[in-house]
């Protein structure tokens, strides 16, 4: 007769609930249940925990053992119960000394030869352990992962290793330091490696500096991309918080957690054939899709047209709630995917309307077909589309001059961003109509424009809160409290698709 009792998490979304793992030994014939909605990865954990136990040259109890996961109506998948429902078998029959278990939490899946082996997932418990004040017992290989938390943590290889490391009362391993974070830009995409593309650059500086989601369109070649994947660097360095929500990400799939870009936004640019749940997460048991892994940075679907419109559509729920719930059968995970869509198509089908260098054959109707692809409520989502334009040829040329840095840009927007935290706590983006109507200070003239533009071009209702939040992000780079007419001026040529379509 014996019983242990050991604290371990289970996963679901990027939560991790308490899971108490009850080891009860009783007489009668030799038997091994584990009870308590253990999915199969659960169930298997019974070979691989004796088997770890043998090799570990301990005795496997020649009795009755009971292991129960609670609570009971939670489900429980994944290897990472193994190391405990191991521990708690050597506590209940008395083979490592009683010391207290339960002050501890502990993960892994055990290998038949004794050794751990990393589970996905570690981080989110890691955090939730933290906060409970309990040191956690991790593979090797999460240790990394799991010091992130900035709890107490205690590495080992094999089982035999822990059992060794609670008698010896070992100190933890120190903390992997946070500060160790590198420039949020890396050296291989900055924007001074971007030649000519002036106007592309002040779009990507405005998107930066309000959050808002921004569309290129300009034939291939233009440089699209090379523009796309440099917005992360100029976004500012994400929080300790902030970055600890981007690594569960990569914690629950499973990836290892890279320290070296600690604090760096991402990037994520899947292709146009992803399917819907790789886009947004799906699976049996559901996993983060690509908008998830771009949380809290930028996500860049190229060639935008030629993704389905039904992977499209998905992307409606996350854009409004920076979230992703995800339900299957019995399962629902919710992700975060607060993410900046930047997106890029070419003008026609061909790709080369209003290319000075090739000439297109598109008729207008094809033309519009083709725009029309992308569906309205998404572009109803983005805020700033600009035309890219071919650069001139003078300004390839190796010797000409570099633009700007993108540090430099990159201090601009932050100091846009901080005005905006500062009056709304959120970025203009991101404002509500009527925070909108509370925070868009304008004067006569400035009103007086927008009226005639919204007339003229026409913009509906929606495109004439877009054109105000950009031109309240553009006062806002420019330091000034009211928006002006300049401001207002720019605002409406960052919507090249509110006009008609120009063929000549
Ligand atoms: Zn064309």
């Amino acid at each position: 007769m014996g019983l242990a009792i050991l604290h371990c998490r289970a996963q679901i979304g990027v939560d991790a609930p308490s899971v108490t793992i009850e080891v009860f030994l009783s007489g009668g014939l030799p038997t091994f249940n584990i009870v308590g909605l253990a999915e199969t990865a659960v169930r298997e954990s019974k070979d691989r925990v004796r088997g770890a136990i043998l090799s570990s040259n301990f005795d496997f109890p020649q009795e009755r053992i009971t292991v129960n996961l609670g609570p009971a109506d939670m489900k429980k998948t994944g290897g990472r119960f193994d190391l405990p429902i191991g521990l708690g078998i050597l506590a209940a029959s008395r083979q490592i000394p009683d010391v207290a278990l339960h002050g501890y939490e502990f993960y892994g899946e055990l290998g038949l030869d004794g050794n751990l082996r990393a589970v996905p997932g570690v981080l989110p418990a890691a955090i939730k352990a933290a906060s409970a004040g309990r040191p956690i017992f991790v593979p090797k290989d999460n240790g990394p992962e799991a010091a992130l938390a900035g709890g107490q943590v205690l590495v080992a290889e094999s089982l035999l290793d822990v059992t060794a490391l609670l008698r010896s009362r070992k100190e933890p391993l120190p903390f992997v330091s946070l500060t160790a974070a590198t420039q949020n830009h890396d050296s291989q995409s900055d924007l001074k490696d971007v030649k000519g593309q002036t106007f592309a650059k002040r779009a990507l500086e405005i998107a930066a500096a309000g959050g808002h989601n921004l569309l290129f369109i300009g034939p291939p070649g233009t440089g699209k991309s090379m523009l796309a994947q440099r917005m992360p660097g100029l976004l500012p360095t994400l929080d300790d918080e902030q970055a600890i929500e981007v690594a569960s990400i990569d914690s629950v799939l499973g990836l290892p957690v890279d320290v070296s870009r600690w604090g760096r936004r991402p990037f994520r640019a899947p292709h146009h054939t992803a399917s819907a749940v790789a886009l947004v997460g799906g699976g049996s048991e559901p996993r983060p899709g690509e908008i998830s892994r771009a949380h809290r940075g930028v996500l860049f679907l190229d060639e935008l047209p030629e993704f389905s419109r039904s992977v499209l559509e998905v992307l409606r729920e996350p854009m409004e709630r920076g979230r992703i719930t995800i339900s299957r059968a019995r399962r629902q995970a919710d992700f975060p995917a607060s993410f900046q869509l930047i997106a890029a198509m070419n003008p026609c089908p061909c790709g080369y309307l209003g290319d000075k260098q090739s000439n297109c054959r598109c008729s207008a109707e094809a033309v519009r077909r083709y725009r029309g692809k992308i569906s309205g409520p998404l572009l109803d989502r983005i805020d700033i589309h600009i035309e890219v334009n071919r650069p001139a040829v003078a300004l390839l040329r190796p010797d000409a001059p570099c633009g700007e840095p993108s540090a430099a840009v990159a201090a601009r927007v932050a100091s846009a961003r901080q005005k905006q935290v500062f009056r709304s706590g959120k970025t203009n983006a991101t404002l509500s109509g009527a925070e909108l109507n509370r925070d868009y200070v304008a004067n006569d003239e400035s009103l007086a424009l927008l009226e005639k533009a919204a007339n003229a071009i026409p913009l509906s209702a929606r495109a004439y809160q877009r054109v105000q939040r950009v031109a309240r992000t553009i006062a806002d780079l420019a330091g000034e409290a009211d928006v002006q007419v300049k401001h207002v001026a720019e605002a409406l040529s960052l919507r090249q698709l509110d006009r008609k379509i120009a063929k000549p």
